[in-house]
């Protein structure tokens, strides 16, 4: 018995010297090391499966699929500090960037990048809102050196409230260091002594912003809140005639009183709009969008409770009867009217 047990445990050493992959067949003893292969494993087979399948409206089991494993492991905190999330997140703004880089003939696309930051590409302007690196202090998800290729494509930004997952003010400098405008509510960044553009009312306003290039973009800003946090809520209108309404956090049931009649002070064609708000089929019904996009899923800097899952998404926006798109972070939805 005891030569049995030897001869094995020698063809064992054999075998792991002449296959070195052998040896990483078990990860027994290591319970991080078995974890972050899998993580790893599972955003590879994330992004296959986004890449291969597109948001659209008719939406294929593989990317429902796909979303609702990127909530497992985002909502596992063993997680939090896995070295594969940020490399999955600049793997997918690598292909925004890409996108961002073709010329858009028609339409708008829109961006999600990471939490619930979106940009709106039309013809001849880029639009971006509460763009933000993710992660934590001085290492973000989205290196400084990608954002500002980002920032570099957009021609404006709008800032809806100050919450530090919605004002990155790394991502405000860029913008203001390259002489373009960021459109803040009025106390965001106050601290600082940024040439933030304020604007903000009790009432619904109306705005002709001049971008640096020479076009114009149409504002419709609303007097927003989340609890009792300033939230502005923008409807921008692009030279071509699109209409992306932006509501950051919008969370509060005293507003109403405006939401309900808002397509009234102005049209909007895609309504981006946090998974999370207050009863968002009447959010919709008052925007009367053509398309609804949520956001702000997975943001990794709350507790997994508020952390914001797809599915959860799902669920809240069951009863929402319009054209919807479930999206995540590194894509986009080319919308045509
Ligand atoms: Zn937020
Ligand atoms: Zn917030």
């Amino acid at each position: 018995m005891k030569n049995i047990i030897h001869k094995f445990f020698i063809s064992m050493l054999f075998l792991s010297v002449l296959c070195p992959a052998f040896s990483q067949i078990n990860y027994w003893g290591d319970v991080d090391k078995f974890v972050e292969e899998q993580t790893k494993r599972s955003f590879s087979l994330i992004n296959e499966t986004l890449n291969q399948n597109a948001p659209a409206l008719e939406e294929p089991l593989a990317r429902k699929a796909a979303l609702m494993n990127l909530d497992a492991i985002l909502h596992d905190p063993r997680n939090d500090n896995s070295p594969a999330l940020p490399q999955f997140i600049q793997t997918r703004m690598a292909l925004i960037l890409k996108e961002l880089n073709k010329p858009v003939e028609e339409g708008v696309k829109i961006y999600k990048l990471y939490n619930h930051s979106f940009i709106a590409q039309t013809k001849s302007v880029v639009v971006a809102f509460d763009l933000f690196r993710g992660g934590k202090g001085d290492n973000p998800y989205i290196l400084n050196e990608q954002m500002q290729k980002i920032v570099d494509k957009c021609d404006i930004m709008f800032l809806t409230h100050n919450h530090s997952d919605h004002c990155d003010p790394v991502v405000i400098e860029m913008f203001l260091n390259a002489g373009k405008k960021v459109i803040a509510t009025t106390g965001i960044l106050a601290n600082k002594n940024y040439s933030l553009q304020y604007m903000r009312s009790d009432n619904i306003i109306k705005e002709t912003i001049d971008l640096q290039k020479g076009s114009k973009l149409e504002v419709t800003i609303f007097p927003g809140h989340q609890s009792n946090l300033l939230n502005n809520v923008y409807t921008v209108k692009s030279p071509e005639g699109y209409n992306i309404t932006y509501v950051g956090d919008q969370y509060s049931n005293d507003d109403f009183e405006w939401i309900d009649v808002a397509k009234e002070h102005a049209t909007t064609d895609v309504l981006l709009i946090n998974c999370w708000t207050i009863d968002p089929v009447r959010v919709v019904k008052g925007f009367d969008p053509k398309l609804v996009i949520p956001g702000h899923e997975n943001e990794m800097n709350h507790s997994i409770d508020h952390r914001e899952a797809h599915w959860l998404t799902y669920s809240r926006f069951e009863r929402v009867n319009r054209n919807k798109l479930f999206m995540t972070w590194g894509e986009y939805y080319h919308y045509k009217k």
